[in-house]
């Protein structure tokens, strides 16, 4: 019955008379409604609202004065645990003055919350032996909402969010140096936008493909729900496939990869199927149109492929080692052909001055697939000048690949590895990765961000610091790798200063208006998706118009119109889930 109906029956001013005569007998009777009401969460108490492995460090973080706190299991609010907050000390990236209570110690399953005397409670949060299972499988099925060029439906835990095939012609605009029709179905979404990007493409699925080489053991046996469940490939790959199989589209005759595909300007805030703008493949203008960075991209990417979809599908794999020759021998020789948008174009044009790290990545991994001496060679002449990078974690960035480049050398197996050169990969990482943990342990909000780190896409920068750490425990495995990994995960699902869990659908106080359309176009934010976060750049207009005394950390508005602290985009989705690949038992 519907309250509607309910009400339908009675005139509403009786059944308000009725319902003001009963209440103080209701209240008598059911004092929980009143402690009910009285135990609305605060933002002053900060947990991971996902939860905490039963084992490993379990730290809240309060942002009010207090001496003592208690752990309440949620089912009867009853008292399990307990303890003192630390002494108070003041966050420079928020301004806030914060005090850890730490429950480490206490280690039962089970549904629970943190609570402050004269401050308030926590949202829930479990304590659980594997908690972040369903997490993962959110932030990969945020993939498949990103796919283009077929319909997605979420399935009925999601019912609203559907949406039908788009994007299903594509032409050649006249930068690419051809003409016609080109369509290119496919790919994901690259952010809150409808464009595809190769250069964004190759980081986000290279580091996909490399979370199932690392933690495939742990991922084969979770199903992601998508159409391809079941065809005895496991998901994770079939999701990267859906995105691989449009970037080797995107290959020209000559090896050259095309950097993008986008309409010429961006849509409005329009559902997918309604973007009737032409879907464009757009190069650089002139001869010879592809460039190095998108085909560097392609060819590490695909070189990857050549190796993990072996097992699964021997002819896709050989398919991808040939796009990966091609695509070499084309940036070999047009070693550093730059794109920048060519006239009437204005969508993103993920610009980089530089493609030699690229390059090196295209030759660390065709090395790792194949160990032919001609790519060893050239990474070995080439590596040592990139060292420094991995000095200044989290290094890797969509126009930065040199540390994904240096760590596939140090972990592959091939006999040609050069010994010296791994290690000087090995040591330099792991000494960088002790600062880390160092920095976040004495962190008052227990990140590894640094005051500098908040800028476009600091979420992102907070997933690569986990991504950074956990490599390191791949190569000296170390409890203090991935408790401060960890960290990381921790803040961007709860414990920050706003108390917000930044994957939408994820928690019980999550982020509600990504930039995103799909989510504008349904009315609701869709689910498993990564905010940008804090950006101290301001480059939109609800952000400009923050304080100018604001703390870094806190220059976020969960806004739609906030593009530059609340898109979503695939390639720090991805470290998301390399992340939480990481943390999975
Ligand atoms: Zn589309």
């Amino acid at each position: 019955m519907t309250s509607s109906y309910f009400l339908s029956s009675l005139s509403a001013r009786s059944f308000r008379e009725s319902l003001l005569l009963a209440l103080p007998a209701l209240l008598f009777l059911f004092p929980m409604v009143r402690s009910l009401r009285a135990q609305t969460p605060t933002p002053a108490i900060k947990v991971d609202q996902v939860g905490y492995p039963l084992d490993g460090p379990k730290i809240a973080i309060v942002s009010t004065s207090a001496h003592s706190f208690q752990l309440k299991q949620s089912s009867d609010q009853r008292v399990v645990f307990q303890g003192n907050l630390s002494v108070p000390q003041a966050d420079a990236a928020t301004g806030d003055q914060v005090q850890a209570a730490d429950f480490s110690s206490f280690r039962k399953p089970g549904t629970y919350y943190i609570e402050v005397a004269g401050v308030g409670r926590s949202w829930n949060f479990a304590l659980a032996r594997n908690p972040f299972e369903r997490t993962y499988y959110l932030a990969m099925r945020g993939f498949y909402g990103q796919r283009c060029g077929t319909a997605v439906d979420m399935g009925p835990e999601f019912s609203r969010f559907t949406h039908p095939a788009c994007h299903l012609h594509g032409e050649f605009h006249p930068s690419s140096g051809k003409s016609g029709v080109r369509d290119n179905i496919g790919g994901w979404h690259d952010a809150g936008d409808y464009g595809r990007y190769v250069v964004n493409s190759g980081i986000s699925t290279g580091t996909l493909l490399w979370a199932w080489e690392i933690y495939g053991s742990k991922l084969k046996g979770i199903p992601l729900n998508i159409p391809e469940t079941g065809n005895g490939t496991p998901d994770i790959l079939s999701e990267a496939r859906w995105n691989l199989e449009w970037m080797l589209s995107m290959q020209d005759e000559d090896g050259g990869v095309w950097h993008k595909q986008t309409s010429e300007s961006f849509p409005g805030m329009i559902a997918l199927q309604d973007d009737k703008l032409p879907s464009e493949v757009i190069g650089t203008g002139s001869a010879p149109y592809k460039s190095t960075c998108a085909t560097a991209d392609l060819a590490a990417v695909a070189a990857i492929a050549a190796r993990v979809y072996k097992p699964f599908d021997q002819k896709f794999a050989e398919q991808n080692l040939a796009a990966a020759r091609r695509a070499w021998a084309w940036a070999e020789k047009n070693p550093n052909v730059t794109f920048t948008n060519p006239a009437g174009v204005n969508t993103g044009d993920y610009g980089d001055s530089n493609c030699s790290d690229e390059v090196l990545w295209a030759a660390a991994e065709l090395n790792r697939t194949t160990g032919e001496p001609a790519f060893n060679t050239f990474f070995l002449k080439a590596y040592a000048q990139f060292l420094p990078v991995l000095d200044a974690p989290p290094a890797a960035g969509w126009n930065q690949l040199a540390p994904m480049a240096l760590w596939t050398y140090a972990l592959s197996h091939q006999k040609t590895k050069d010994a010296e050169a791994a290690e000087a990969i090995r040591k330099r990482t792991l000494a960088a990765a002790h600062v880390v943990v160092e920095r976040t342990s004495s962190s008052p909000y227990r990140t590894s961000m640094k005051s500098t780190d908040y800028y476009w896409g600091s979420n992102g920068v907070a997933a690569g610091y986990g991504m950074y750490l956990l490599i390191a425990s791949q190569f000296a495995p170390d409890p203090s790798f991935t408790n401060a990994a960890r960290d990381n995960l921790h803040y961007l699902l709860g414990r920050n200063t706003f108390s917000l869990s930044w994957v939408t659908k994820v928690g019980e106080n999550p982020f509600q208006h990504p930039h995103h359309r799909p989510s504008v176009a349904t009315g609701e934010a869709w689910p498993g998706l990564l905010s940008g976060g804090p950006n101290a750049g301001r480059e939109d207009a609800v952000l400009a118009a923050f304080p100018k005394d604001l703390p870094p950390a806190k220059v976020y508005a969960d806004q739609m119109a906030s593009y530059a602290s609340n898109e979503i985009a695939i390639n720090w989705q991805a470290a998301l889930v390399f992340l939480l690949a990481g943390e999975l038992h």
